[in-house]
């Protein structure tokens, strides 16, 4: 069986991210999104087991004790964490998994699982980001300072990543990130080792093969 795709997104807050990967999970409902650990008290409206798994601190420390975590990292002063099994089984069983995590995490999974493929998505500018953030209105003054303060520092390392998307018109840089995706699934080292699985015509497969 073809593994599955490991696809990383990350983007500075308030960029547009949890917008696409909406949009992409109902677009490839065939997608996995992974449920992150995290040490972020729920607001209103999150479930638990839902948009992440709501955990103590003791809990946190003890799966990385456990080494339970793909990654994990401090962001905006809580932790976050991919558990590893489950994102794991998955892949190994040919699902696509897509991890909304941020840029020290997806460097983690990029190094430990060289095959991720990591997409950045980036804000049209800094003016723009800050309007956004303001615009949804979920968080105060304090908040907002401090995300783009720390959207300075994500961005430098957007290069680091496979693929860098410009979220300025919406539905286009969705068509990006679903071409992506797509490419990715047709990549000649993946698909190569699965010939035998795809492709019914003997002859075919022996030309293929040689
Ligand atoms: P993130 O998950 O990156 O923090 P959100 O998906 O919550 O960001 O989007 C932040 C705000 O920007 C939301 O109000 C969303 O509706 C809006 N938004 C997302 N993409 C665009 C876009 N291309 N143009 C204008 N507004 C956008
Ligand atoms: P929020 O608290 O707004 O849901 O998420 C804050 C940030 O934490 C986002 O950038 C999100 O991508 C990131 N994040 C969520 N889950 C994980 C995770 O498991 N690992 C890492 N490294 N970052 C995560």
């Amino acid at each position: 069986m073809m593994k599955g795709l490991l696809i990383v997104i990350s983007a500075p807050s308030g960029t547009g991210k949890t917008t696409l990967v909406n949009m992409l999970m109902r677009s490839f409902p065939q997608i996995e999104f992974s449920i992150s650990c995290t040490t972020r008290k729920p607001r209103p409206g999150e479930v638990d087991g839902k948009d992440y798994y709501f955990i103590s601190l003791e809990e946190f420390e003890k799966k990385i004790e456990k080494n339970e975590l793909l990654e994990w990292a401090e962001v905006y002063g809580n932790f976050y964490g991919t558990p590893k099994d489950k994102v794991l089984k998955a892949l190994n069983e040919g699902k696509d998994v897509l991890l909304d995590i941020d840029t020290q995490g997806a460097l983690q999974v990029k190094k430990n699982y060289p095959e991720a493929v990591l997409i950045f998505i980036l804000p049209p500018s800094l003016k723009e980001l800050e309007r956004r953030l303001r615009s949804r209105g979920t968080e105060d003054e304090e908040t907002i300072e401090k995300r783009l303060l720390i959207a300075r520092r994500e961005l430098s390392l957007a290069t680091r990543y496979d693929y860098i998307i410009i979220n300025d018109r919406l539905q286009e840089a969705f068509e990006k990130l679903k071409s992506i995706v797509t490419a990715e699934r047709w990549k000649t080292q993946r698909v190569k080792e699965h010939f035998s699985e795809l492709i019914n015509d003997r002859e075919m497969l022996q030309l293929l093969n040689t």
